[in-house]
């Protein structure tokens, strides 16, 4: 279960752009989702504290017994070829995956 975000540790400003117009999209309030209104960037401004997270990390559960090895295939053929297209030297997972690459 994860705990309620503790409001004192509300984000005034866009992470993108810095500004502080920011409008609550209606029917997210109770996931505090609000809506740039300078660049449009749609987030939580309620940004948990380290108990927290220390509280939802803790009683994580990793699936990695639930990968079949042709599963790990494709996730690193997707990884080599993004690397390959784009000659990066890293790659950053974003999601809400494990970050199992
Ligand atoms: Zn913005």
């Amino acid at each position: 279960m994860i705990p309620e975000y503790n409001l004192k540790s509300k984000i005034d400003n866009c992470p993108v752009c810095n500004s502080n117009k920011l409008k609550i999209l209606v029917g997210y309030e109770k996931n505090h989702l609000v809506r740039c209104k300078k660049c449009t960037f749609v987030f939580s401004n309620c940004k948990p504290t380290h108990k927290e997270l220390d509280k939802v990390y803790n009683s994580y559960i990793r699936d990695d017994n639930k990968r079949t090895e042709l599963t790990l295939k494709k996730m690193h053929l997707i990884v080599d070829n993004i690397i390959k297209k784009t000659n990066a030297k890293r790659v950053l997972d974003i999601g809400c995956g494990d970050g199992a690459f």
